[in-house]
């Protein structure tokens, strides 16, 4: 499947203005190759391109997109809060109400600030983490991916581990000279970072639930472990709950796992597909962000009107239809019709799945949890797959080490779907590679 005539002119266009044509990297098919589609519009589970095909939508805006594409109510929300002024400046209504509602609903934080991104949010907290502990060394893990902040472009995953770069050109040695990489799923590794610098440790910034470098599910064992090697050398933990805050559940990674990070970021779905990302974390730690203590931190739009209104509807709906449970539900139906169509595959393949996040393993039979035991082959396997699921009009991420999401607006018939397409897809690429 190649991208129709009108996708192909104005991507043409895009990439005249545009770096690589896009605004984010891996929009741009580098992994998987061919034009990318230009879209037109979204409602509910699907995406329409410029030249008016239809797509069953599994990327959901990577991750904000809990209630599906364009849903009415959050529509609704924007356009009244739209009417009352685009932004303030201001302390306003809205922040205040959803601000309540991430406090409320997250295990052991008493204050957030809002700010645009989610990569605004990672560095914000790791500034803060500094300023608060006086300390200097922050920890973060491979494969685990934080936003492009310059001191956490080390190892990262996602549009990075797609294009084969450790790291970023751009950023001069000495930014990232305070950063250690640890990988994930070993204790070992973390005890000896420990012992060693353990003084100097301001801040250990991980994703709980790593969802950038195909879905590397940790045990919480390993979890309690950091937990615990945080407190017991006086480190903060941050929890990155980008992708799964508000996504694995109310209380994000920490109810699922049941452990309480001293700071967490977030973005994504407490934005409700509009620019929002937030940190949050004890009075304590909080206070010592300007204007009450001495670490700056800013934003022209931050808790802006529309933004917020967008976010609290969402929330609000989750809470009140009983998202997280319904999103459980198919997230279990997904993984019992996709798994024995991956498992009788030729590139014998399994599925991860936490909730409504879904990754598909190429060449493994078990899970891995760790980047590094990803086989290499699964970014050649998944590029004939993508395309063959795109000419059969469902649309997955671009690259194999980006995950799937489910919505609210999708329904099992749509999984049936994508597994009927999977499965001929898998045929199709097959006997193309034979023939
Ligand atoms: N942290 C995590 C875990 C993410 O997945 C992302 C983005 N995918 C970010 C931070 C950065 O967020 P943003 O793209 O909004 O800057």
């Amino acid at each position: 499947m190649t991208a129709g005539p009108r996708s192909t002119e104005w991507f043409a266009r895009a990439r005249a203005v545009l770096p690589g044509g896009v605004n984010s990297p891996v929009r741009a098919y580098g992994a998987v190759g061919g034009t990318p589609l230009v879209l037109e519009s979204a409602h509910g589970a699907e995406i329409v391109d410029v030249d008016g095909n239809i797509y069953l939508d599994f990327v959901g805006s990577w991750g904000p997109l809990i209630l599906g594409h364009a849903e009415p109510r959050v529509i609704a929300a924007i356009e009244e809060a739209a009417r009352r002024g685009t932004s303030y400046g201001a302390p306003c209504k809205a922040e205040i109400e959803l601000g309540e509602a991430v406090v409320g609903a997250y295990p052991g934080i008493e204050q957030v600030r809002f700010v645009s991104s989610g990569t605004e949010a990672t560095m914000s907290a790791v500034r803060l983490a500094r300023g608060a502990t006086g300390r200097k060394i922050i920890v973060k893990f491979a494969g685990c991916y934080h936003g492009h902040v310059d001191s956490l472009l080390v190892a990262a995953g996602s549009g990075l581990v797609t294009f084969g770069h450790p790291s970023s050109r751009g950023v001069p040695e000495d930014f990232v000279a305070l950063t250690r990489v640890l990988p994930l799923d070993d204790e070992h590794a973390l005890e000896t970072l420990f012992a060693g610098e353990g003084a100097d440790i301001a801040a250990v910034i991980i994703e709980p639930v790593p969802a950038n470098n195909g879905l590397l599910l940790q045990r919480r064992e390993f979890l309690a472990r950091l937990r615990a090697l945080c407190d017991q050398h006086g480190a903060l933990l941050i929890f990155d709950e980008v992708i799964s805050g508000f996504r694995v559940g109310r209380a994000g990674a920490a109810g699922h796992y049941d452990l309480v990070p001293d700071l967490v970021t977030f973005g994504k779905v407490i934005g409700g597909g509009m620019p929002v990302g937030a940190f949050a974390g004890r009075r304590e730690l909080m206070k010592e962000l300007s204007p009450e203590g001495g670490v700056y931190q800013a934003g022209t739009l931050s808790g802006n009107p529309v933004a917020m209104a967008a976010g609290l509807t969402t929330l609000e709906i989750l809470e009140r239809e009983d998202g997280w449970t319904r999103l459980e539900e198919l997230g279990a139906y997904l993984e019992q019709r996709l798994k024995p169509v991956l498992a009788a595959s030729p590139a014998s393949a399994t599925l991860g799945r936490l909730g409504s996040i879904f990754w598909i393993a190429w060449h493994a039979e078990t899970l891995p949890r760790a980047a590094d035991a990803i086989d290499a082959r699964a970014g050649e396997t998944y590029a004939g797959i993508f395309h063959a699921l795109l000419a059969r009009e469902i649309a997955l991420a671009p690259s194999a080490y980006e995950v799937g999401f489910l919505s609210l607006a999708h329904e099992r018939a749509h999984v049936d779907r994508l597994a009927a397409a999977l499965e001929a897809a898998l045929t199709a690429t097959t006997a193309e590679a034979q023939g």
